[in-house]
């Protein structure tokens, strides 16, 4: 008889033998303290570190307005929504939310889904169900829940090489005139932290009658007068068709979206499993992210300071010879180039020095990239960098690791 248990633990010998079995920090946030957190280590006991690689990028998981709403709401309705959107899970906090992303988004509607990741899977598949004959063109680097959506419906794909927008002319170019397009790409690529050609990719959009499906996970929250991201910094939030998003990133909660016109999203509504047949967000946690996107909307000088401590802390690296790679954005990859001094420093980093960055490696960035993911906030102060700084310094010369900048 077939042998199970040998087949799961091949599985897991072979991710060991690549240097990439995964071993998360067990940590507890204390309301007030972001970015620091306390770690329960193997042996049980506590240790209080500096996270340096949350993807709450503002700190607003912690925010009391976020946090209070959130109180208020589990009081007056409860911890669940009871149901599918269709069958009585329509939340009276969803619907404004909806409203507020629209707004935000300056589009006519948009839509709820569980999280970023079954947004993109289910409207990029869905698209494809509405849209007979249609072809995708995808940007190599885009996130897998994009990659899972346009394989889930199985229509004519192309890659095309990553932020290259000849490749993408080419592809456009050599497809029938009149078939259904989308130009499927993110803003912020989130292990480079470069950003994408809007408007070189509308304008080649408009020139081939392509859709434009763009995901702003990223970027949602941090760019922008208002923070609806890089195409509202970029003055073209009308040009791009659907917008995608998630709630746990700077937003602070959790859940995903797309905001689109009122038709787009009416379609994707009537005919995306992945938003019909699944429980919709509980009410506490659609208050908190309303909280959330009316705090970001009116506070620009949170996305200054963040700005700022992105751009400071990638000179103070570059200044003690640490190979952060070129970003255009908030993000900080620092090149390592293989996975076990990756995990070796970010070991170090924790152990040693209550500092938490956890090391990136194949699959989520290609092999001989690995590297380390920084993404300060407004909250980490000169006294963190300093540490942070110095114990980066130590563990490069200890691991003896290349302090070049990379050219990966
Ligand atoms: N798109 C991108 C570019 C992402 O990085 C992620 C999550 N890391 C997602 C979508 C999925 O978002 P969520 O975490 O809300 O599922």
């Amino acid at each position: 008889m077939f042998d199970y248990k040998s087949a799961f633990e091949r599985s897991i010998e072979q991710v060991r033998v690549e240097g990439r079995y995964r071993v998360f920090a067990d940590l507890k946030r204390v309301r007030g303290r972001f970015p620091r957190a306390v770690r329960r280590r193997e042996d049980g006991t506590e240790q209080d570190v500096v996270v340096w690689c949350s993807n709450d990028y503002l700190g607003m998981g912690q925010h009391p307005v976020v946090t209070e709403a959130m109180q208020a709401e589990i009081e007056a309705a409860g911890a669940g929504a009871g149901g599918t959107r269709n069958i009585s899970g329509t939340t009276r906090s969803a619907v404004d939310l909806e409203a507020e992303l629209a707004d935000w988004h300056q589009k006519e509607a948009a839509l709820l889904f569980t999280s970023g990741y079954v947004a993109n899977e289910a409207t990029l598949a869905t698209l494809q169900k509405i849209l007979p004959g249609l072809i995708i063109f995808s940007d190599a680097l885009n996130h897998a829940s994009m990659i899972a959506g346009i394989r889930h419906g199985g229509c004519e794909r192309h890659v095309f090489r990553h932020n290259d927008l000849e490749h993408l002319e080419g592809l456009l170019a050599a497809a029938p005139a009149g078939a259904p397009k989308l130009i499927a790409f993110e803003s912020v690529y989130s292990m480079d932290g470069d950003i994408a050609d809007l408007k070189g990719t509308i304008a080649l959009a408009h020139k081939y009658g392509a859709m434009t499906y763009l995901d702003e996970v990223h970027a949602v929250g941090l760019y922008g007068p208002r923070g609806a991201g890089v195409a509202e910094r970029d003055g073209v939030l009308d040009q791009i068709d659907i917008i995608e998003c998630t709630l746990g990133k700077a937003i602070g909660v959790m859940g995903g979206y797309i905001a689109a016109d009122a038709v787009i999203v009416d379609a994707i509504r009537s005919w995306a499993s992945g938003f019909i047949f699944t429980t919709s967000l509980p009410p506490a946690l659609t208050a908190g992210a309303l909280a959330s996107v009316r705090h970001l909307k009116a506070h620009p000088e949170l996305r200054d300071r963040h700005q700022e401590r992105a751009r400071t802390l990638k000179a103070r690296f570059a200044a003690a010879g640490i190979p952060v790679m070129p970003s255009e954005s908030h993000i900080v990859p620092v090149f390592v180039g293989d996975p076990v001094h990756a995990k070796m420093i970010s070991d170090m980093l924790l152990d040693e020095h209550g500092i938490y960055v956890q090391p990136i490696n194949y699959p989520t960035v290609p092999k001989g990239t690995e590297r380390l993911r920084f993404t300060p906030s407004p909250d980490h102060d000169d006294g963190m960098m300093d540490e942070l700084v110095r114990a980066m310094d130590k563990l490069w010369t200890h691991c003896n690791v290349a302090r070049r900048p990379a050219a990966a």
